[in-house]
Order: structure tokens, then sequence, then C-alpha cells
């Protein structure tokens, strides 16, 4: 006869690692493989109450370089791709917190930092295809380039879109009117 033991799972909202603390909605760094790190929401921090382990079930990100064979001019290197890839991994590799903005608020941070990130598609590994379609993805500028919010841009006072300084008249002051608004201000 086998004694069947009462598992009990323990469900965490926040845990400390490292002297930091990480809760439930952060998005991390996660150290899996050696000289790359992964990226990652956690959803929960989980203990089968008869282990010591201690487990986070995650939902990861795709990097750009795990999606494209060669990175398009369109892709930031800020850029992360949301899944709906879960797993659980064991807390320990855990060891950086990220955030991950939608592309408008990236695009107007203009602080420089490594660790904020931004997500503008949903990648199914399975289906092989993004959400929404690069078709659907914003375009700029009178050449309809993808916007690349690495890249640099002179912005219409009157539309509020972005141009790029070479395919755009250079302005000669701080101002600049895109051909659209400047004809409309005429009529
Ligand atoms: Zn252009
Ligand atoms: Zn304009």
């Amino acid at each position: 006869m086998s004694i069947s033991m009462i598992r009990k799972k323990i469900e965490y909202k926040k845990v400390i690692i490292n002297s930091e603390t990480y809760r439930v909605g952060d998005s991390v760094k996660i150290n899996e493989r050696k000289d790359d790190c992964l990226y990652a929401e956690i959803l929960s921090f989980w203990q089968d109450g008869l282990k010591p382990d201690a487990y986070a079930k995650v939902r990861w990100y795709f990097k750009p370089s795990e999606i494209f064979e060669e990175i398009p001019d369109f892709i930031s290197a800020a850029e992360l791709m949301t899944s709906n890839v879960e797993q659980n991994i064991t807390v320990q590799s855990i060891y950086d917190r990220v955030t991950v903005l939608n592309l408008s608020d990236y695009h107007e941070n203009d602080l420089v930092d490594d660790n904020i990130m931004f997500s503008r598609s949903l990648y199914d590994p399975r289906l092989k295809v993004l959400r929404p379609p690069l078709s659907q993805w914003k375009r700029v500028c009178v050449c309809e380039s993808i916007l690349n919010p690495d890249e640099v841009y002179v912005g219409c006072d009157g539309c509020f879109g972005f141009f790029h300084p070479e395919c755009v008249i250079a302005p000669d002051d701080k101002e600049y009117i895109c051909d659209k608004c400047s004809k409309a201000q005429k009529n």
C-alpha cells in the first residue's frame, strides 16, 4: 500500500531575489542560457509545499532575433514581441527587472535606458505569425516606412507626423510643416 502525500501548492505575490523584490506582473530578465538573456512577464510565484524549490510561472517575450532570420531596418534595439507561451522556471534564474512600454509611450520617452523596452506585436510561434501583421504596423514619412523609434525624425507641427530629415527638405528653422499640411493651409 502506498502512502499518498497531501500536496499543497503555495502561491506568493512577491519574492526577494538577491535583495531585489519582484512582484507578479513584473517584466524581468531571465538568465537561462549562457551569454544570452531572455525576457518574460511573471504570472505567479509558487512552491510545492513539500519541496524547497520556488518557481515562477512566466509568459515569454520573444526577441526579434528569434523571429527574423535577418532583422529588418524598422526593428528597434529595444523591441520585444509579447506571446501566449507560458512556462515554469526556477526563481533563481530571474536577475533583473525591465519595463515594457507600448510603442507610442516608448517613442515619446526620451530616456535612454537599457531596461526600458517596448512591444507593438504578439508573436505566435506555432503559426509563425505576428499580430498585428507587419502590413498593419504604424508607418511614417513620405516614404511610408515602418516607424522605428531608434531613428531620428522631424515632426510636423501641423499633423504631428514623423518624417526622415533626408526624405523631406531640410527645415531651416525649428518648425517643420509637411507638404500635406502646408497645402491645406494655403487652401
Ligand atoms: Zn522617409
Ligand atoms: Zn503635417
